[in-house]
């Protein structure tokens, strides 16, 4: 019997386990025993040039849930078992416009290293504010188009602060493959173009929306939601089912901003119906498009969208 050890850092001890032997004899943790937890980018660059190819990242800010392990899964089906999965997370304060989104975002970094070490992730990632961001930092990734609607409207400067992060992990890391979630839509769409528009070498996988049994969209916000609200919260998803059998953009929106402004606790930020690939504002429903939407439960802001195919 094979008798491979995973190791695992918490509270800053590192703890080396032997593995069951099912989950050795899958062949995952065979090249790369023990999980590496890096602090800083020029450590990253230098550790993971020594790892096999391909290597696969997937970007988060933590407090990880089922929605993150399905893309943790996912980059390692890309990877293979011999090819490297790095999971990053950083809490990136470029991308909040709210102070108080910042500081109160959920930070468990013990159980999420423990997740990671379950997922057979390689490496995870996790560096300082100071380790990413020089104090007179002047350089920003700006996308002007696809940015403009959606969360970017009501998050100015936002996707700005994700392109900058993403094109920073993609280079620290020098991963060939990076995989995001349809959940953040518009995020996909952007960093697809950027990519695009920067020729960055970075092939970007797209993985579905995992949901709670309710219909909610898993999200690291939705431990914030009081009883109360969290009850409520699968409305979002109810409205946008129920919007996306219309026939009409008007139908479409009116009946998912009824079924979200039922509700006492809810308030819209936007919801919009736009074309799945320009993420402008459409006139008919002739093309694919993405009903998507921003709501509010008191400071907690939740997002979601589906996507309708052309009539
Ligand atoms: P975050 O930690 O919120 O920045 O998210 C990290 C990655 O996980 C992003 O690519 C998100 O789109 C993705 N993600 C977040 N929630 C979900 C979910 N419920 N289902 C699938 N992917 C998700």
């Amino acid at each position: 019997m094979s008798r491979a050890t995973r190791g695992f850092r918490v509270s800053g001890k590192f703890f080396r386990a032997w593995l069951h032997p099912e989950i050795a004899e899958s062949g995952r943790s065979m090249q790369a025993p023990g999980m590496k937890t890096i602090e800083t980018g020029s450590t990253l660059r230098a550790e993971l040039a020594k790892l096999p190819k391909p290597l696969v990242l997937v970007p988060t800010m933590g407090a990880l849930h089922e929605g993150h392990l399905s893309l943790i899964r996912r980059a390692r089906e890309l990877a293979g078992p011999t090819g490297t999965v790095v999971v990053s997370i950083f809490v990136n304060p470029i991308q909040f416009d709210r102070a108080s989104d910042l500081e109160g975002y959920p930070r468990p970094m013990e159980a999420d290293l423990a997740v990671c070490e379950a997922e057979g992730v390689d490496v995870v990632f996790t560096p300082e504010v100071s380790s990413m961001y020089f104090p007179d930092r002047s350089i920003t990734v700006l996308e002007q188009s696809l940015s403009q609607t959606l969360c970017g409207a009501t998050r100015p400067g936002h996707f700005d602060g994700v392109c900058t992060v993403v094109l920073k992990l993609f280079l620290l890391s020098g991963c060939e493959i990076a995989v995001f979630g349809e959940k953040d839509y518009q995020q996909l769409a952007i960093i697809r173009r950027m990519v695009r528009d920067l020729n960055v070498p970075v092939e970007i996988v797209g993985g579905p929306t995992v949901r709670e049994a309710d219909g909610l969209a898993m999200s690291s916000r939705n431990v914030k939601l009081t009883a109360e609200q969290r009850a409520d919260a699968p409305r979002i998803r109810k409205a946008l089912l129920k919007a996306s059998e219309a026939l009409t953009k008007e139908e479409i929106l009116q009946i998912a901003s009824e079924e979200i402004s039922a509700s006492p606790l809810t308030r819209i930020d936007y919801l919009s119906l736009v074309d799945a690939e320009t993420l402008q504002p459409v006139d008919d429903l002739n093309r694919p498009t993405v009903l998507a939407t921003a709501v509010f439960y008191g400071d907690v802001r939740l997002i979601d969208n589906i996507q309708i195919s052309a009539r």
